[in-house]
């Protein structure tokens, strides 16, 4: 008998096709809430999830009995219990890697538009304000040879100082769990700790995972470390960052500007100050939203699954405790 498979996320036609060959697929809309009662017999019989935005509760996992997998179509994964998971002998696979060079991307978008205030000139321009040469007043900052902060130096944060380094001739500063000599050797970045970065980079740029350590890691007692002509930026989750404490520090100009790509709260609401400020730019979570790369997370998900379901190892694993 076919093994049984949820699927909340999107996955085109080919890769559904592709595990409607090997299981029992029921689709479920992003709209329907995943543990919804009227969703607890099909999870009852699912060896599989796979999906993003996943909302993984102990109530779910309870109706979810018969559950070996759990693929999320995202690098990050602090929206799923992972011990919880561990506990009950469920894989969970996640989708590093191919997301990592679209990610750093939009990271680098953000420190070019933040600087050269691209979002906030190009409406002005749009608005007919362009009557005669601008002045120093609209003028922005240099980006190529001024210092890059990152706080976290894993896959994104490398691929974005990497940008920095090597595009723009940027001095390279860290802070992170480890150090990274190759990276140190490779751009010649140096570890800091974080207030030493805080203090001493042009652009801050955070790239670590949200986890109980994270949460809130800069708050105002960080941002008032910054220079008063510091960018900020965060392409990691909203909840690293005390997001009342940014706006009071954008509002009182502890920093220069901000560029963020998430948000305590997603979607962001228009209510929001973040949105009424020229010198931050805010983007909808579209951190690795290219074409490409949503189809390869897609694909390596859908991969994830098959191996994991056909008793082999997953490429991306989270917990390999999980696996025998
Ligand atoms: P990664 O390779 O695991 O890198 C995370 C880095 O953070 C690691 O170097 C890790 O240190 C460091 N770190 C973890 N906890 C720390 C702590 N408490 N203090 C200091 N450093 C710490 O992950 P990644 O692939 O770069 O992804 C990073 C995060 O980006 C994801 O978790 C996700 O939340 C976010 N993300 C956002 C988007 C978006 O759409 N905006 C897209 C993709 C990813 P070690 O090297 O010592 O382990």
């Amino acid at each position: 008998m076919k093994k049984r498979l949820v699927v909340q996320g999107r996955l085109s036609d080919a890769q559904l096709a592709e595990l409607r060959d090997l299981f029992e697929v029921a689709v479920l809309p992003k709209t329907t809430a995943l543990d919804a009662p009227e969703n607890r017999a099909l999870l009852a019989e699912a060896h599989g999830i796979i999906g993003s935005g996943l909302a993984i509760t102990p109530q779910l996992l309870d109706a979810a009995r018969n559950l070996n997998v759990i693929a999320t179509i995202s690098v990050g994964y602090d929206n799923i219990p992972v011990d919880e998971l561990t506990k009950r002998g469920i894989m969970l696979c996640n989708t590093p890697d191919v997301l990592t060079e679209t990610t750093a991307d939009t990271g680098f978008a953000l420190i070019m538009t933040t600087a050269r205030r691209v979002v906030e000139l190009a409406e002005w321009v749009k608005a007919d304000k362009w009557q005669a040469s601008i002045g120093p007043a609209l003028f922005g900052s240099d980006v190529h040879g001024k210092t890059l902060g990152m706080v976290g130096f894993g896959r994104i944060g490398q691929a974005v100082a990497r940008r920095g380094a090597l595009g723009f001739g940027m001095q390279v500063l860290y802070s992170n769990a480890s150090p990274k000599p190759a990276l140190e050797k490779e751009l010649g970045a140096q570890r800091r700790e974080l207030n030493e970065l805080l203090a001493e980079a042009d652009f801050v740029c955070v790239t670590v995972p949200l986890t109980a350590e994270t949460e809130h890691l800069i708050s105002a007692q960080e941002l008032a470390l910054m220079k008063p002509s510091g960018i900020f930026i965060n392409i990691a989750r909203g909840k690293v960052v005390d997001e009342s404490a940014l706006i009071h520090a954008l509002e009182t100009s502890v920093i220069q500007a901000a560029g963020l790509d998430v948000f305590e709260q997603e979607p962001l609401r228009a209510a929001s100050p973040l949105t009424k400020m020229p010198n931050v730019v805010a983007l909808p979570h579209i951190g690795s939203a290219t074409h490409e790369t949503r189809d390869a997370m897609a694909q390596r998900a859908v991969d994830n699954m098959r191996l994991a379901l056909q008793g082999e190892r997953p490429i991306s694993l989270v917990n390999e405790e999980t696996y025998q």
